[in-house]
């Protein structure tokens, strides 16, 4: 089983709010009596499938490693890469239904505009105001994962009418991510609006990497490892936010992507279009060879 935990602390990041976080376990355990619990073998689960590397190898862990139908959602959220994910996502579509055709479900794709388009530029300038230091993005797009986890659970509660009983959904947050948005303290604030609007307060929301109660805090060179060894090839992921046919390779994200590599010591058979520059990199770079793309 995975059980491992990183350099990284939880409690050492700003995402993350111990005090908040320990209130809502607390809740958790007078309403169902534990905080959570990894659902039986068997059990149909729903998943965010983004075409990126986290949420893939999220997926095929909670099929091999945990024997769970998984019932994955792609959203077309008006992403700038749309292309590009939706073709990994695919991809790993047809590999996941080869590989696990028990357990594994066609993705259902569905469209939800956020950031909306009538602000998203507004939104962007505002973005660019509170960015003092790249790679700490921490309020990024406030609302994004917000929706599409909302989504997914709206998605996944409507499958009751072809039989399918959900109970659990999965993100794939893994300890290295810093926006508000995303975290352990968000996904039991989101976990707690879901079972409050679902008027069920066995329904779940985890994310394995960072999930303390199955005793993890792992980053992205944990998945990278678990992928390699279980022959999942995870170069055919999208990690890339650039609108380039590759992946830009020096992007947050993609740096992101190569140390993962690095750290896991696997050599990273992804082409990339430029080499890492040595200052860290930001959203903004490389957006005039974009514009002409
Ligand atoms: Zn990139």
């Amino acid at each position: 089983m995975i059980n491992i935990e990183g350099e990284l602390k939880m409690e050492d990041k700003v995402n993350e709010d111990m005090d908040l976080l320990k209130s809502l376990d607390d809740l958790f355990t007078v309403k169902r009596g534990f905080v959570i619990k990894m659902p039986p073998k068997g059990e149909s689960v729903a998943a965010c499938l983004s075409g990126g590397m986290d949420s893939v190898t999220n997926i095929a862990m909670l099929m091999k490693e945990y024997g769970l139908k998984v019932y994955p959602f792609f959203i077309n959220r008006g992403q700038s890469n749309y292309v590009y994910e939706k073709k990994a996502a695919d991809y790993f579509n047809s590999f996941f239904k080869e590989k696990f055709p028990d357990l594994y479900n066609d993705y259902l794709e569905i469209t939800v505009m956020t950031p909306g388009e009538e602000y998203k530029d507004l939104l962007r300038d505002a973005k660019r105001l509170v960015d003092p230091l790249p790679l700490r993005h921490n309020v990024s797009y406030p609302s994004r994962n917000p929706i599409i986890f909302l989504t997914g659970m709206e998605y996944a509660y409507s499958l009751k009418a072809k039989g399918v009983e959900i109970k659990t959904m999965f993100a794939s947050y893994v300890s290295s991510d810093s926006s508000y948005h995303c975290g352990l303290t968000n996904t039991r604030l989101m976990n707690v609006l879901m079972c409050q609007i679902l008027n069920d307060w066995n329904w779940q929301f985890i994310s394995i990497p960072i999930e303390r109660e199955l005793g993890n805090f792992f980053d992205k060179d944990v998945y990278v490892k678990w992928g390699y060894e279980n022959n999942i090839p995870l170069h055919f992921s999208r990690t890339c936010v650039k609108h380039f046919d590759v992946e830009c390779g020096d992007c947050p994200t993609c740096w992101d992507r190569r140390r993962g590599y690095k750290e896991a010591g696997i050599d990273d058979p992804t082409p990339y279009k430029y080499e890492m520059s040595s200052e860290f990199p930001t959203y903004y770079d490389h957006e005039k060879e974009e514009q002409m793309q």
